[in-house]
């Protein structure tokens, strides 16, 4: 055929380019008779190969999900050349001599890990060694990493906000320890402002935050580049200078009323509105179908895990991605076709409706309708800055304050996707990265639409949303009565609270979803939060706080002031 007439390099280097992994095998053994050696074929066709992608992806002529493709071929390529490097007793692995190392963890504590993953991909492609050591990582399991590998760089990623606390203790530590290798930060929460003013000062290497996969590459070669090192690392240490100053003189700026004051100004509860739930107490739903939750599947975030911004469906007209974010559809399609067929997935939820009352900034839970004894008492934080003539929002201004004597309700909730680690694991072990991302991204698309789809559940049940006439966009986009804020989201920051969901819900025994040490959900592919039924209740930031609002809160919560101000930090302006 006319691909056989193509010169080796080229063939191989299309291949890469085009995520073809068809004749790669083939094509990988012609070069290693040619070239005599199998590490000549990595170090160089294929190097070469990956390259070109890097610098298209670089150029903006390759969107990421192609250059995982391109990954997905050079692994099957060295899968391929593997035993015969061991047969040589050549170098152990692939590592060549000059080839940079690259240490990766999600943090202690928190387990989400596609934006690690495809991270450890685009730096596998542009050359590097990844050492990827998961999710749940103790800070000595990366010191004890980079010693081993010797680490060029190490990259720190995390998703909820303990864990921005999480990395700074660990750069702390790195430091005792003498460590100066240049850290990476990456994640869902991490940001360059947070980076400069709480991660910066604890470590005299460089700390640099990198906002997606496709700038890690150029972060990196700055790093280690001889020639560009230290003027790249001068600029960063002066620009994060420059952030610290400007953060602490704006400090003063953000004013905000005593919490008393911000009390006094709550949102005025609505009487008459509330009805009683036609059912109360905790249920449990398992093997919930995974074709009815389909329906009410939020298709636009996915297309954003793999960096293609806009919104489904009119991503798929996008001039320059738009064929790329229809591939991802399709495959996505067919992913989930096999996972529906084989039952891959394992939908399981637990909702409960409770009779409660708010007290001041708590909403107390009772054991019956009588709201006699209590049975448990959400914290909740008040916004409390000068908020101009509106309320100072809290969600407990959402439920009949206890001086009314009402009974009024509300509900909490936890959902999970089962079968994801497992299915992934699959793809991973065949060195398939990029179908391993899929399935997890498709995971958290899955336990979304569940939660979606039990709210709808919850409303009927409830009562008030039996007759709602809304059509799916409407239900995607929340079109309808109530919210369902959940903790560690802006409204409720503080992540421990979701302790009392599990106890109200006994989540871990009915639907087997773990909460880890700084209360991240595990399995990661999971969603947890509150019920309110009142129609003025509307999702809201709490944003900056003072301190008299944590003396309070750790009052309340029968905390000590340190910790519930490290719960909170990121509330308190870091
Ligand atoms: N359809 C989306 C839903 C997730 S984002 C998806 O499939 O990904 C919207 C959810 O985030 C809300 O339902 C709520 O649970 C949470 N949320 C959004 N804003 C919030 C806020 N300010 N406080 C608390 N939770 C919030």
């Amino acid at each position: 055929s006319a691909w056989r007439q193509l010169p080796l390099a080229e063939r191989i280097a299309h291949a890469l380019v085009k995520g073809i992994v068809e004749h790669i095998e083939v094509d990988a053994e012609e070069a290693r008779v040619a070239l005599g050696k199998p590490l000549a074929v990595i170090e160089g066709p294929l190097m070469d190969g990956m390259k070109h992608v890097g610098d298209l992806f670089g150029a903006g002529k390759m969107f990421l999900p192609q250059v995982v493709k391109s990954a997905r071929v050079m692994k099957k390529a060295v899968a391929y050349l593997e035993p015969f490097m061991e047969a040589e007793k050549a170098a152990r692995g692939v590592v060549s001599e000059q080839q940079k190392t690259f240490v990766i963890a999600t943090v202690k504590g928190d387990v989400h890990d596609i934006g690690k993953n495809i991270v450890g991909v685009v730096l596998a492609c542009n050359g590097y060694k990844v050492v990827d050591l998961g999710v749940m990582v103790q800070c000595g399991e990366i010191l004890k990493a980079a010693r081993e590998h010797k680490a060029d760089l190490i990259g720190m990623s995390g998703l909820i906000t303990p864990s921005l606390d999480e990395m700074a203790s660990n750069l702390q530590e790195f430091e005792r320890e003498g460590v100066r290798t240049p850290v990476l930060i990456g994640g869902a929460t991490t940001s360059r402002a947070h980076t400069a003013i709480k991660l910066a000062p604890h470590y005299s290497g460089a700390v640099v935050h990198v906002a997606d996969a496709s700038l890690a590459v150029e972060v990196c070669t700055n790093l280690i580049s001889e020639d560009r090192r230290d003027g790249y690392v001068s600029t960063l240490k002066t620009g994060q200078e420059e952030q610290r100053r400007v953060f602490a003189a704006g400090r003063e700026e953000q004013k905000c009323v005593p919490i008393e004051i911000a009390r006094a100004n709550r949102l005025p509860y609505r009487e008459g509105i509330i009805e009683r739930p036609s059912v109360v107490g905790v249920h449990t739903y398992r093997e919930v179908d995974l074709a009815k939750v389909l329906a009410l599947f939020d298709w636009s975030p996915l297309f954003w895990t793999w960096e293609l911004k806009g919104s489904y469906p009119s991503i798929f007209s996008n001039k320059s991605y738009g064929e790329q974010a229809q591939e991802i559809f399709r495959e996505a399609n067919l992913l989930i076709e096999q996972i529906v067929s084989e039952k891959r997935f394992k939908l399981e939820a637990v909702v409960g409706i409770f009779p409660a009352r708010a007290d001041h900034d708590d909403i107390v839970i009772f054991d019956s309708e009588g709201c006699q004894h209590e049975r448990e008492r959400l914290c909740f934080l008040r916004q409390q800055r000068e908020r101009q003539g509106l309320p100072n929002l809290c969600l407990a201004d959402f439920i009949a304050p206890k001086d009314l004597h009402l009974t009024d309700h509300i509900g909490a909730f936890a959902v999970v996707c089962h079968g994801v680690e497992a299915f992934a694991g699959e793809f991973e072990q065949r060195g398939d990265d990029y179908q391993s991302i899929m399935v997890k991204a498709l995971g958290d698309r899955f336990a979304e639409a569940l939660a979606e789809y039990m709210h709808k559940e919850v409303r009927a049940l409830w009562g008030y949303g039996k007759d709602e006439q809304l059509s799916q966009q409407d239900i995607i986009n929340e079109k309808y009565r109530g919210i369902r804020p959940a903790p560690g989201y802006p409204a409720c920051p503080d992540h421990t609270e979701k302790a009392k969901i599990w106890s109200l819900l006994q989540v871990k025994d009915t639907i087997g979803l773990a909460l880890t040490e700084n209360f991240a959900m595990h399995p990661a592919s999971s969603v947890s939060g509150y019920y309110f039924a009142h129609p003025d209740a509307k999702y809201f930031n709490v944003g900056r706080i003072d301190r008299d609002q944590v003396i309070d809160y750790a009052k309340r919560k029968g905390m000590s002031i340190e910790e519930a101000q490290r719960w909170l930090a990121p509330n308190l302006g870091y």
